[in-house]
This record gives C-alpha cells, structure tokens and sequence, in this order.
C-alpha cells in the first residue's frame, strides 16, 4: 500500500470530504519540518504530531518506498516528543533506511541521517531490554547497523565520522562484555583525534568522556586519571572533563549496568 493509498482508506471510512487535501497539508507541514530540523532546530513536537497522524494507519513492513514517508519516519524514529510509542521507532526506522539506500542511493545525506537513526534505535531499545538475552541481540543489531555506517563515512572521506561511529560502536561492545576491543577501539580513536590539525573540542569530549567511563566500569581507574590528565591538556572550556558535556559523554556510558557483563567478571565457560 502506498502513503496516499494508505491514508485514502482511512479517510473514506472517517472523512470521505477533504482528504486528498489533508493528507497534501499534512505532507507540505511534514516537508517544511524536515527542512527546519535539518537547520538543527530542537523542538520537535509538532513535527512529532504531524508525523503521527501521517503514520495512524500505516504498516512501516507493508509501505512502498516513498521520499517524502522516508523523510517522516526520520522524524518518528528521533522524536523526544511526549507521548511518542516508541514501539515502532526501530520498524520506521528500517524504511527509511531502506527506503533511503533505494530511491536516493546508499551514499546520500538522508540515507547516512536514516543508517545513524536506525543504529541509534537499535542501541535505545537494547539499554531498556527487559532480559540479558534481548539486549545481547539488540546491542549485536546495532553493532552491525554501525559497521555499514562506518562503510559509508569511509566511503564518503570522513574521517572524524568515522572514529565518532566507531566509538559509537565501541559502546555496544562495551555494553556487551567485549571490554577490551572496546576500550582499545576508543584509546585509538581519542589518538586520532589528538593528532587532528584542526579539531573541533566538542568531538574530542564525546569522545574522552566516553572513554575514561570505559575505563572505570572495568576497574581501570590509573588508565582513566592518565586520560583525563590528557583530556584536560586538549580540551578547555565547556568541554574538559568535569563540565557537564563531558559527564554527558561519560553518562552514556556508565548509565548502562556494565557489571554483570565485564569481561573481568566473567567466568571462564562465559567468555
Ligand atoms: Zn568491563
């Protein structure tokens, strides 16, 4: 069923009058949102709702591929908005990503925003999972979604996006026992961005805080003073450690319960 087709059903049962031109209203609300958000503007609650009365009747596995529903499930998938079901941002996130890769093309600006939307559900829904076992399989869904996003970054010759995903990554490893790989992936990417001419603070805290929060849920705490020592030579300001953006960074890490899983912990029939 099609976007339009979708929403003529359900208006010729509720609304037979005037549907072809809420749906166009809907859709012109839903197209001028997606250029303000892509301006980075926060507040997205009325594009929220806009979306939501778009998508009331409409299957995300049974929707044919369309620009303008791959651009509102986007919107879905990221919202904060109250009273947002999360339920299906992972299944409208998976359209847009298909949808994206296949009228726009894998390398497209919307396609990358759709893969990044889709890992960042996958890995939400695994920091809620109700048992061990689930969140095991939904961090492994969105280490792989970040493995094609990494694929893509390269492809496009951006390295600071590739070491930010590859971090991003690392945190479900992390998050899944695979302590050291991670811990070492991100030790590599902080490196990376030392050596960065021109580098942006922002991106350097996102990824030390994350970093030493790895460091001291497993126990490494020498390790984590030494990079905080580091981290306070090269980030000033708003970002060193101990401002409020670099407890952020670290508060995505150490918000997630890391000592049933660390590698350290383990037993050996575990490992
Ligand atoms: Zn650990």
């Amino acid at each position: 069923m099609s976007f339009d087709e979708g929403h003529t059903r359900r208006g010729a049962r509720h609304d037979p009058r005037g549907v072809h031109q809420t749906i166009r209203a809907a859709r012109a609300v839903v197209a001028s949102y997606v250029r303000v958000l892509q301006e980075e503007l926060d507040d997205d609650g009325e594009a929220f709702f806009q979306v939501e009365m778009l998508f009331a009747d409409l299957d995300p596995a049974g929707s044919v591929p369309d620009r303008d529903l791959a651009d509102a499930a986007i919107i879905y998938a990221r919202s904060c908005a109250d009273g947002h079901d999360h339920s299906k941002n992972i299944a409208w996130a998976t359209y847009a990503r298909d949808a994206n890769e296949r009228l726009r093309g894998p390398l497209h600006p919307r396609t990358v925003t759709a893969i990044a939307v889709l890992a960042e559900v996958y890995e939400t829904r695994a920091i809620t999972a109700a048992c061990r076992r689930s969140q095991a399989g939904l961090y492994g869904q969105a280490a792989e979604v970040y493995r094609s996003l990494i694929d893509v970054y390269e492809q496009r010759c951006m390295p600071v996006a590739v070491d930010q995903a590859r971090v991003r990554l690392a945190v479900c490893g992390h998050a899944s026992g695979g302590c050291g790989e991670a811990i070492r992936t991100t030790g590599q990417c902080w490196q990376n961005w030392c050596r960065i001419p021109q580098r942006w603070p922002a991106d350097g805290c996102e990824i030390a805080g994350r970093y030493t929060a790895m460091l001291r849920l497993c126990h490494r705490s020498d390790e984590a003073d030494a990079v905080d020592v580091e981290a306070r030579r090269f980030l000033g300001g708003d970002f060193r450690p101990g401002s409020s953006l670099f407890d952020l960074a670290a508060g995505d890490v150490s918000r997630r319960r890391h000592e049933p899983v660390c590698a350290r912990n383990l037993r050996l029939d575990q490992l």
